[in-house]
């Protein structure tokens, strides 16, 4: 039986699961999470079931523990996994719900390892690299494959070729390559830089990228070639020749006004196509992207734009807020409407320069963080929003800023904090959760995942959601304070969300505002291109009609 009489577009599956490895040379921040994202976007779109998944070769277990500074946005998958920010666009992109198993560190494969050494798995053994720690890699690699889910796991291997660290990555997907044949694929990504002075694309470097692979044992079957000017056919037939390539296996990855408009440029120039002819998958349907394409329809139609302040401590750094930008924007295109993000630095905003900085903002979002720093500046970003009646999301830490504010400025309990900031607050209005207190470790140790969470009837969440029973998911160590509460439904701020099982208050509103919610949770983990997140709409609809109607008095 051929491979197109199993296929079934509904019903069937592929009979082995294909594995596609995508690597990087030259540089790093190419985009191979954005290639990947849209390959499966692609494969997807076709009726295959895909998931994706990304191989770190830092030391660290996850990045739970990294600063923002370093590597970005701390992604949170639902099953409480902290990952890299890659899994952001993979959800985003895809709909498809990662978890712990998609992402998997340096850290992660030693851990493990060391683990069974110290059981005695390898009693008698001397321990190496080769073959445990890469036994190891493969075995993380085929762990979503083995589930029978998928017909095809995309893996992107982190870091650059050469590198030190992506070295036993390498080499355990080269022995997979070898092990699987057919059912196994390279797409390497790399860069062609434009030198100014000669007027010339170069391709050297990609010729030198691919050696290196060559030279650790794997021949790419697919080239992309990121590039900021357009690939004459003749460049792209001169890199086929020189790196054993078809010259149909050279794709080129042009610079686009947005990432979402890459699978569309990748399913052009033909990486869908190429990857099922070489993986022997014949008879497959078209990708259907009637979706997708509506909503880059709607990206580039509007006409119209909507200004949202972001009130945080990471503002140098565009990455760090990763998640909350693409929900704006997601949430944005569906109504119709571009978004402005301007970022506002929190250790700045004071008394005296607060209305200068928010006055021209439709909406305010307060962010969620960590520690000290910027701290007081959100206070008084949410003391004017809330003064003014700006449509306001705090989110996470922005959410507890918004109970610490209403305590200190409505409920007259002067000094009032988050046991975080200071420990020795005489109102504790956000304390360390029970469950919090005795832990020592910081990694992998927060309330972390989607929870459970009942919407009160009537409420402007509820009515958001369209529901009062939602799941979303969590990344904290602090709590609102119950014994506060009843100070504070008597005030105004109620508790319009609360998790059943802990009774753990998740969200608060103020509900004569035009829109004032903050959210323990973070919504914005959960938003996709295809399905923005109901809170996010409902806060820039706010956002619009406020810019629309009462700011423009
Ligand atoms: N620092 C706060 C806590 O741990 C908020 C965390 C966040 O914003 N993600 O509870």
């Amino acid at each position: 039986m051929c491979r197109s009489e199993l296929y079934n577009r509904y019903n069937s599956k592929i009979v082995d699961t294909k594995y596609i490895f995508v690597t990087g040379g030259v540089v790093s921040s190419l985009g191979k999470g954005i290639i990947s994202s849209s390959l499966a976007r692609l494969l997807l779109s076709r009726g295959y079931r895909v998931t994706i998944q990304k191989f770190d070769p830092y030391i660290n277990i996850d990045p739970g523990t990294l600063n923002p500074y370093e590597h970005g946005e701390c992604y949170v998958t639902v099953d409480g996994h902290e990952a890299d920010l890659d899994l952001g666009h993979y959800e985003r992109f895809t709909d498809i719900r990662t978890t712990r198993a998609n992402n998997v560190t340096t850290g992660r494969i030693y851990q493990s390892v060391i683990d069974k050494e110290r059981r005695g798995d390898y009693l008698g053994k001397t321990v190496q690299i080769i073959p445990h720690i890469t036994d190891e890699i493969k075995r993380n690699v085929k762990l979503l494959g083995n589930t029978g889910d998928y017909d095809f796991v995309i893996t992107e291997i982190g870091g650059t070729v050469g590198d030190i660290e992506s070295t036993p990555f390498l080499e355990a997907v080269r022995q997979l390559k070898w092990e699987m044949g057919r059912n196994a694929l390279f797409v390497h990504l790399t860069y062609v830089p434009y030198l100014k002075a000669a007027k010339e694309l170069k391709t050297k470097p990609t010729q030198h990228s691919v050696k290196q692979l060559q030279s650790l044992g794997i021949q790419p079957d697919i080239l992309v070639l990121r590039t900021e000017k357009e690939l004459p056919v003749t460049m792209r037939r001169k890199v086929a020749q020189f790196c054993n390539v078809a010259p149909e296996a050279v794709i080129e990855s042009l610079d686009q006004p947005t990432i979402y408009q890459v699978p569309l440029r990748m399913h052009e120039q033909g990486l869908d196509q190429m990857v099922l002819h070489i993986m022997g998958v014949g008879d497959a349907p078209e990708p259907d992207l009637t979706q997708w394409n509506t909503f880059l329809h709607k990206l580039a139609a509007a006409d119209k734009t909507v200004t949202i302040g972001l009130v945080g401590k990471y503002v140098a750094l565009q990455d760090a807020y990763k998640s909350i930008c693409e929900s704006l924007m997601q949430a944005a295109t569906r109504l119709d409407h571009k978004v402005n993000i301007v970022y506002v630095n929190s250790e700045k905003v004071t008394e005296g320069n607060v209305e200068e900085q928010l006055k021209d903002m439709a909406g305010v979002i307060i962010a969620p963080g960590f520690g000290q720093r910027g701290i007081e500046g959100k206070f008084v970003a949410l003391k004017w929003c809330r003064e003014h009646d700006v449509p306001t999301f705090g989110i996470c830490l922005g959410m507890q800023c918004m109970v610490i504010e209403f305590a200190r400025n409505v409920l007259g309990l002067k000094d009032a904090n988050s046991t975080e900031m200071d420990f020795h607050t005489p109102y504790n209005v956000i304390d360390l959760m029970e469950e919090q207190k005795n832990i020592m470790n910081m990694g992998g140790t927060m309330r972390l995942g989607a929870y459970a969470c009942e919407l009160a009837e009537g409420s402007r969440v509820a009515q958001a959601y369209g529901t009062t029973s939602i799941s979303e998911r969590h990344r904290h160590r602090f709590e609102f304070n119950n014994e506060f509460l009843d100070r504070y439904e008597s005030a105004g701020m109620k508790c319009t969300g609360r998790n059943p099982d802990a009774n753990l208050v998740e969200v608060v509103e103020i509900p004569g505002k035009r829109w004032y919610i903050g959210t323990q949770y973070h919504p914005e983990y959960s938003s996709t291109v295809l399905h923005p997140n109901p809170i996010f709409i409902d806060f820039v609809k706010a956002a619009i009609a406020y810019s629309e109607t009462e700011q423009k008095k």
